[in-house]
């Protein structure tokens, strides 16, 4: 299947065909003609197979010239996600007349406020700054006849659904409307079922499934150890560059500095960071200058980082499709990737939930050499109630240095 078999409008084309893709990946081709047609679409395939391409492309093609106001607003759960949208869409736009604006928090309203002032064919936006902006009577949606809720996944679990429902609310009635999401869980078909109209699904690949080109494991070790194995994993693994998954903001803030206390080169990013820090620790981590990204889920979800040799959960996911998501991280662009969680008793639970979902059981593996303390997890008919043996403080192989966490 080629790009200009789609119906795609040539100014389109011509952006697609300058970016270097080859073809469309499955759910493009899927999408595209059915968005092109005019059909409310539910699009869900892993993340990294190309979505924003896939209603983006159609989008642009439709708009035409540019208008007055609005016509087209995409919603975006985190602000990162919103400033990747808007580059693509910058990108896919490059031969039209289209403008496309970029809404969302954590930075001043002036250049947000003349951009609406100067008229935008597309919105891209986290739903609380455009709320604030809709608020202030600084936007009037009701010329959106394109909408798009993108990572609709990852909306429902920030808590954005009402915020999104008072959107939906002011956009136009007579619109098109497509959702795209690595997953569609059941709160996600409620919405459907309000805000769309006969929508067709397209569903690429197992919703459950990890990337076959992704090795993934798990390595049980005592709580107290996690610190002392991530290091001597970086150390003994041939990476190139990783990202490492906290489940808090906290728990984030004490990898980094470990990590820099031991000369990576590591930076972090979560949602108390501010929007500067947040945009530096990202271009930074893409253009090479750090090699570790430490992140909670909630920042990094979804974000496009190419290129990233390793996954490396250091909290098992609280959500089985957080697991999936973060591994598709890895092995994307069918590179061979490699995904590890460390895992420690407390969260058996949590670990049975990944292999109910993905129906399949993960390996464990133990590193070589690694001075483990006794966990259950390395006899796991005995997994329940445990007594971990006191690491605090160790010097383990290398002199790596396990000092209170000390901000850099
Ligand atoms: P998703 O939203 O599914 O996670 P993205 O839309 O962020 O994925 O796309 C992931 C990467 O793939 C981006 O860098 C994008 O430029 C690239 N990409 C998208 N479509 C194609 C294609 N047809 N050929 C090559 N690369 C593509
Ligand atoms: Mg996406």
């Amino acid at each position: 299947m080629l790009f200009s078999e789609l119906g795609l409008r040539a100014s389109i084309l011509d952006a697609v065909q300058e970016l270097g893709y080859q073809e469309p990946t499955p759910i493009q081709s899927e999408a595209i003609p059915r968005i092109l047609e005019g059909r409310d679409v539910i699009g869900s395939a892993q993340t990294g197979t190309g979505k924003t391409a896939a209603f983006a492309l159609p989008i642009l093609s439709k708009l035409g010239a540019h208008g007055p106001g609005p016509r087209c607003l995409v919603l975006e759960p985190t602000r990162e996600l919103a400033v990747q949208t808007h580059e693509n869409f910058v990108k896919y736009a490059k031969f039209t007349q289209l403008r496309t604006g970029l809404i969302y928090g954590g930075v001043g309203y002036g250049k947000q406020r003349d951009d609406l002032k100067a008229g935008m064919d597309v919105i891209i936006a986290t739903p609380g700054r455009l709320l604030d902006h809709m608020g202030e009577g600084a936007i009037d949606l009701s010329g959106v006849k394109f909408l798009v809720l993108d990572e609709a996944d990852r909306m429902l679990d920030m808590g954005f659904l009402p915020d999104v429902r008072r959107i939906i609310l002011k956009c136009a009635k007579e619109r098109q409307t497509s959702l795209f999401s690595a997953t569609i869980p059941p709160a996600i078909e409620t919405l459907i079922t309000w805000a769309m109209k006969d929508p067709v699904t397209v569903e690429i690949g197992a919703r459950r499934s990890v990337a076959e080109t992704v090795k993934h494991v798990l390595y049980p070790v005592a709580e107290l150890q996690k610190q002392p194995l991530l290091l001597a994993l970086l150390d003994q693994v041939h990476w190139e560059s990783a990202i490492v998954f906290c489940r808090t903001r906290r728990d984030a803030d004490s990898v980094e500095a470990l990590l820099c206390r031991n000369r990576h080169k590591a930076a972090v990013i979560h949602s108390d960071r501010s929007q500067k820090e947040r945009e530096e620790a990202l271009n930074g981590f893409k253009a090479g200058r750090y090699e570790v990204l430490v992140a909670t889920d909630i920042a990094a979800r979804g974000l496009d980082i190419a290129d990233v040799s390793h996954v490396i959960n250091y909290n098992v996911p609280e959500h089985p499709e957080d697991y999936v998501h973060r591994i598709g991280r890895t092995g994307r662009a069918q590179a061979t990737g490699d995904a590890l969680t460390l895992f420690a008793a407390g969260e058996a639970p949590q670990v049975a939930a990944i292999e109910r979902f993905i129906g399949k059981k993960v390996e464990r593996v133990k590193l070589p050499g690694f001075n483990y303390t006794y966990t259950a997890l390395f006899d796991e008919a005995k997994l329940g109630p445990l007594s971990e043996r006191k690491t605090k403080g160790v010097r383990i192989g290398k002199g790596y240095f396990f000092g209170p966490a000390r901000r850099r």
